[in-house]
This record gives structure tokens, sequence and C-alpha cells, in this order.
């Protein structure tokens, strides 16, 4: 017999297959154990296509919106990726599921370090964790096949991620203060120059450049 959690991640997916496409995607956000990044009192809505509280005023993002992203980003096997923004760590083991590598940034250390314990947890080995600043990115692993950002940059998509972008990769970020709409940059792979198209409307936590938090 299914479990109910099993059952949860079913439907979930049933309820985004109409907004995405890539099969690879669905699978990784099917096989990636939410309830493994939520407080146990959340674990019954862990299917929910909802973001959920995790503490510090932050959010585990929405699942359609996890996939949406991930499928602009259109990871291939063998990608490096850096995540911006590690909150619980459910965006940063999705991505791990589709490329070989994922950096992810966050800068509150609480955060940061429940994060590996959720990943732990969900039995997910190819993520580094790192506390800090990440709109710097981190120079010493770039440059990136890909790059995910979870918080609204504002006014503009800070220049060292798009710096760090390898020729051929693409960069997915919310842009905006009040109003926030995703946006996908490319580096192209002959001319190394990048193209910025504005998507939906969506709602993040805002960026916050500086150091880390406690
Ligand atoms: N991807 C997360 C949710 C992201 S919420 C998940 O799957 O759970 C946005 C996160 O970005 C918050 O945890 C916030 O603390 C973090 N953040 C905001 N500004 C940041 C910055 N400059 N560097 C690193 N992390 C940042």
């Amino acid at each position: 017999m299914l479990s109910d959690m099993t059952r949860g991640a079913d439907r979930l997916i049933e309820e985004l297959r109409p907004a995405i496409a890539d099969e690879r995607v669905l699978d990784a956000i099917r096989t990636v154990p939410r309830e493994a990044f939520v407080s146990l009192a959340l674990r019954p809505r862990a299917y929910a296509n909802v973001a959920l509280p995790i503490g510090h005023q932050q959010t585990i993002s929405q699942p359609l919106v996890v996939a949406r992203m991930a499928e602009l980003l259109r990871l291939r096997p063998g990608d490096r990726v850096l995540d911006v923004g590690t909150g619980s760590g459910y965006h940063a083991a999705v991505l791990a599921r589709l490329a070989a590598h994922v950096w992810t940034v966050e800068r509150h250390r609480a955060l940061s370090e429940k994060a590996a314990a959720h990943l732990r947890r969900a039995g997910v080995e190819n993520v580094t964790l790192v506390v800090g600043d990440g709109s710097r990115g981190l120079p010493d692993a770039a440059p990136f096949d890909a790059i995910n950002v979870a918080a609204a940059a504002w006014p503009e998509i800070p220049p060292a991620l798009e710096r760090q972008l390898a020729p051929g990769g693409r960069l997915v970020a919310p842009v905006g203060a009040s109003g926030q709409q995703l946006v996908l940059v490319e580096r192209d792979a002959a001319s190394g120059e990048l193209t910025r198209v504005e998507l939906e409307p969506v709602r993040f936590v805002p960026l916050i450049e500086g150091g880390e938090e406690p």
C-alpha cells in the first residue's frame, strides 16, 4: 500500500503537470521528499502546492515555482549549479537531482545548518552549503552552467552573478521590489553576450546584500 506521503507527491505532480512539460523536472519533484525540509508540524502540508514558513521570516518556495525555475534552467546531468538563498535546502535538492553538483549560499547560518540536516535526511549528497552573501556568487567555484536565485533582486540582478555564468549558461531570478517578475538570463556560447527575458510575475522574499546573519 502507498504511504500518505507517496500519494501526496503523486497528487502534487498531477497538479503541476499542466504547467510543466519537462518530465525530468516532474520526476525530480516527485522523488525529493519535501517533508524532510519542513518542521514536524507542517509535514501534513508538505505536498500542498504552497509556500510554507521555515523560520527567520523566510519560506520554502511553492513547488510550482521551484519546478518552473528548474525547467527554465534546462539542466543537464553534467551541470555545475549555483543556488542563491538556501532556505530549507529544498530547491537545492531538486536542482541536485537534475545536475552534477549544486553550491548553495545562505546568509542565515542557522538556516544553512538546518538545511544541511534536511539534505542529509533526504539522502542528497551532491550539494555544498556555504554561509555568506550569495549576491557575490562564489568566485572560487565559478563559472556555473546554471544559477538559480531564490530571493528577489532589486534594482537589478547582481552583476557578480551574471559574470559567473559559463558560456551557454542560464540564470533565473526574481527581480523587483513590490512587483516582481522572473527574469531569465542566458550567456551566448559563441559570443559570450547576455540576453535577458522578462517572464511571469512571482513573489519572493528580498535578496539582502551584505554580510551573514547568525
Ligand atoms: N530556496 C529556499 C527558499 C528561499 S527563501 C527553499 O527551497 O527553501 C530565500 C532565502 O534567501 C532566505 O533563506 C534568505 O535568508 C536568503 N537570502 C536573502 N538574501 C541573501 C543573500 N544575499 N545571500 C544568501 N542568501 C540570501
